[in-house]
């Protein structure tokens, strides 16, 4: 065998759209094919840690749109991330894939606490490190919390799986059939562009920090994979 090379070890950032299949819940055949296709990358050498939303259970500011507190209200949204990671991670174990869930909200008998230290090992050993509970912290969203876990694990990038769109538009393809796909953007173009492609915070942590993103579509066959082990997909958002 060839030299020494560092594995590539990246960031998959799950919504909770992606999980639900755009309805309340678990679709469970999204997250079957998502968690093969996590696996085929895994057992090609790429260390892969996961980020999961919850959107597809509850948002925080849309349950305090209909009267419960706010900060309440964002726990809920980070307790639902927990239910994906437990679904993403039985059907990844089902394909023999080791994996361990950590969470930002301590829950011994379900997940270990977050411990960056211990998440490097576990990949370091092959297997999938997946995180819930977002930050712990109510008005922070999922998406930003990938920006800080990829740079706090050393990813060398955040992978944005989207639900509906395969990239980052000039604007909505949905409504502009004009709307044209960026294959490269600059963080401060998305930010002033205010482009729909994450939320200002995180793309702001990634700016700082020169964590580059790629926001990529779910659904395309092999789409997953070919993303974790480096495939030009979508759209590359860097400086
Ligand atoms: N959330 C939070 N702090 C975090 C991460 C998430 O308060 O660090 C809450 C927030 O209410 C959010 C919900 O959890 O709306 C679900 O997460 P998110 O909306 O980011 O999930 P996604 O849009 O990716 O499905």
């Amino acid at each position: 065998s060839g030299g020494h090379t560092t594995p590539r070890r990246v960031l998959l950032k799950l919504s909770g759209e992606a999980f639900g299949g755009g309805q309340v819940g678990i679709d469970v055949e999204v997250v079957q094919r998502v968690a093969k296709e996590i696996v085929e990358a895994v057992r090609t050498g790429v260390q892969v840690a996961i980020v999961v939303g919850g959107g597809n259970f509850f948002r925080g500011a849309e349950l305090s749109q209909a009267g419960i507190e706010r900060s309440r209200g964002d726990y809920m949204g980070m307790l639902g991330t927990v239910m994906n990671c437990l679904a993403l991670q039985d059907f990844l174990e089902q394909e023999g894939q080791a994996t361990r869930v950590q969470t930002a909200i301590t829950m011994g008998q379900v997940a270990e606490p977050y411990i960056p230290l211990k998440a490097i090992r576990h990949l370091e050993k092959g297997r999938v490190v997946i995180f819930g509970a977002g930050a712990g912290l109510p008005y922070f969203s999922t998406d930003t919390v990938s920006i800080q876990r990829a740079l706090e694990i050393h990813c060398s990038e955040v992978l944005m799986g989207k639900n509906g769109v395969d990239g980052v538009y000039t604007s909505d393809p949905r409504k502009d059939s004009s709307a044209s796909m960026f294959t490269r953007l600059s963080y401060q173009r998305a930010l002033v562009d205010n482009l729909a492609v994450m939320d200002a915070s995180a793309l702001s942590m990634a700016r700082d920090n020169s964590m580059p993103i790629r926001v990529f579509g779910l659904e395309g066959e092999g789409n997953v994979t070919g993303a974790l082990q480096g495939k030009e997909l979508g759209t590359l958002v860097m400086n």
